[in-house]
């Protein structure tokens, strides 16, 4: 099954992708994981993108489906994946659909992960009053730029995906065993 997880930054879909791994065994195809490690790396895309991922900002499509595309090919997708955090723009959207297509694969599934923005920014805070600021861009002014794109850029896949009947939304703001039960059972009903 490839599924997509959905929602706003700090939703929790990495959160979830992890279990879904675990549990289910699809890799967790996380690309903000992947630039990140990028950047960590010092690789040309790491110097490339670095300053884009502190500001909050979309990296080109072109890299992010790429980056997909040759991390979908490695065997251990060959039963399914769980994108999360991909896609997050309309192009990264039908890229995928027509990688997916190439493969006779489609996306099964879109899990939105539903949380209200006053939520995400007490997440923000409460991370960073635990372990201080671990990432770049995780601080409450980045995370208002990042809604800010969320809302331009990927919210419209809503649309996208509503319009293919993929969706299934879940509360995000559930304790993590609820939001992980709720999609256990979105996944059981699809099966
Ligand atoms: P979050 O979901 O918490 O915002 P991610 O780890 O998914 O964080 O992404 C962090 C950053 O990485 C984004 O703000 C953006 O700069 C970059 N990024 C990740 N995925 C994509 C994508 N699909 N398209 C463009 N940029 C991306």
């Amino acid at each position: 099954m490839n599924l997509v997880l959905f929602g706003p930054p700090g939703a929790g879909k990495g959160t979830q992708a992890r279990i879904l791994t675990e549990k289910r065994g699809w890799p967790q195809l996380s690309t903000g994981d992947m630039l990140r490690a990028a950047v960590k790396a010092g690789s040309t895309l790491g110097k490339k993108v670095e300053a884009l991922l502190t500001k909050g900002e979309l990296v080109p499509d072109e890299i992010v489906i790429d980056i997909i595309a040759e991390r979908y090919d490695r065997p251990d997708c060959a039963k399914g994946a769980v994108f999360d955090g991909f896609p997050r723009t309309i192009p990264q959207a039908e890229a995928l659909d027509a990688m997916l297509a190439a493969r006779a694969k489609k996306i099964d599934l879109v899990l939105e992960l539903k949380v209200d923005d006053a939520v995400l920014l007490q997440r923000v805070e409460q991370r960073i009053k635990e372990g201080g600021i671990l990432r770049s861009d995780d601080t409450p002014e980045t995370l208002a730029h990042r809604l800010d794109v969320y809302y331009s850029n990927t919210a419209p896949l809503l649309d996208y995906y509503g319009r293919q009947g993929k969706i299934v939304t879940v509360d995000g703001m559930a304790p993590i065993a609820d939001v992980t039960r709720a999609i256990a059972a979105a996944l059981d009903a699809k099966r």
